[in-house]
């Protein structure tokens, strides 16, 4: 028989967890199915468990580790009563309530847990360039997000790699606090929207590398340089660099819910009146339907949301009637 809940929530990073936090005080017994590590990017407990201080959640006046944060989050949700199972949603069917949820790798017929209401906080991931060392050194002068982590490289060399709106954004940010910015790109042309590319190009602190890739992340225990190559002539050289901001991209972890969610073009799922998304009863949070502001306090935010939209839903469907 099929396990039903009245709320499930999908992903146990700090959307999925401030979801569980406020689903739990409510008394809806909430269950959280946590994702588990993969080689393909997935991670329980989302990207602050790949970066190391934390210094911009408010209330930890000295910072925090974001594996530590996380434990926070997940023993807060535990001490309310929010259950949490270390799998994976591997099918989802949102065509009728409760909604059907398949979990690990079983092919069974039945689905593993049925939900009244879902919350879907499945995150996104940065795209990395799956070089040497780079996985190793994150965290340690490898860094996906100049506002996390800018503060730390002041007076020090660094490197961003893309050539879209996200790069020189993190290029422009990092000026404030770097002795260098050198922005490497594969192409000889930036992706970039035309006013984000002016602002780099008159920002002096920045360098460009054209038609250039990383080929290496050097470094023991922090980064010291990176290894790059022209991607027209094939000469390699050295950048002394101490830190490496990769920024091409992300991706929304949303492949699960094609063709029954709505998304836009990049495949963040769309919301409606604030944390409702096109299916009655799932409600969306965190950075699975944010390409903009990305932060675990505004993930956190909107996960408190979606648990007060499913609670006054299913308060809205169980009130008595007249
Ligand atoms: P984009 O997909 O726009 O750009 C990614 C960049 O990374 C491209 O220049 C691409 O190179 C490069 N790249 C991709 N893969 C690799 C790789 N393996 N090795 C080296 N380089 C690589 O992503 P963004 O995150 O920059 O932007 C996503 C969306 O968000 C865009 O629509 C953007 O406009 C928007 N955005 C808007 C902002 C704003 O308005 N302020 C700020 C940030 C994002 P190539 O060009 O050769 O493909």
């Amino acid at each position: 028989m099929t396990d039903t809940r009245r709320v499930v929530i999908l992903g146990s990073g700090p959307a999925g967890l401030t979801a569980a936090i406020y689903a739990a005080r409510a008394q809806l017994f909430p269950l959280v199915i946590a994702g588990e590590l993969s080689s393909t990017g997935d991670q329980p407990g989302g990207q602050l468990m790949l970066t190391t201080d934390v210094e911009n959640f408010p209330g930890f006046a000295n910072g925090i580790m974001g594996p530590e944060l996380m434990q926070a989050f997940r023993e807060q949700a535990a001490r309310f009563g929010a259950e949490s199972v270390t799998t994976k949603a591997s099918r989802i069917d949102l065509s009728s309530r409760p909604f059907e949820i398949w979990t690990g790798k079983s092919g069974a017929t039945t689905p593993s847990y049925g939900a009244e209401t879902l919350i879907v906080a499945t995150g996104a991931q940065s795209l990395m360039l799956d070089v040497p060392n780079e996985g190793r050194l994150l965290g340690y002068g490898v860094s996906t997000c100049a506002t996390c982590d800018g503060f730390f490289f002041r007076d020090r060399p660094i490197a961003v790699v893309g050539g879209g709106d996200t790069a020189m954004e993190e290029a422009l940010f990092l000026t404030r606090f770097a002795r260098s910015v050198t922005v490497i790109h594969r192409r000889g042309e930036l992706r970039a929207s035309k006013v984000m590319q002016q602002r780099a190009f008159a920002n002096e602190r920045i360098d460009f590398l054209w038609n250039t890739s990383v080929t290496e992340v050097i470094g023991d225990t922090k980064v010291s340089g990176v290894r790059v190559q022209n991607t027209l002539t094939e000469d390699e050289s050295t950048l002394q660099v101490e830190g490496l901001f990769v920024a091409i991209g992300h991706r929304p972890n949303t492949e699960l819910f094609k063709g029954q969610l709505e998304m836009d073009d990049s495949g963040y799922l769309r919301t409606f009146e604030r944390t409702r998304t096109n299916v009655d009863g799932v409600f969306a949070c965190g950075d699975v339907q944010d390409d903009r502001y990305r932060q675990a306090i505004t993930a956190a935010g909107s996960g408190c949301m979606a648990a007060i939209d499913a609670e006054r839903w299913l308060d809205e469907r169980e009130a008595p009637a007249g």
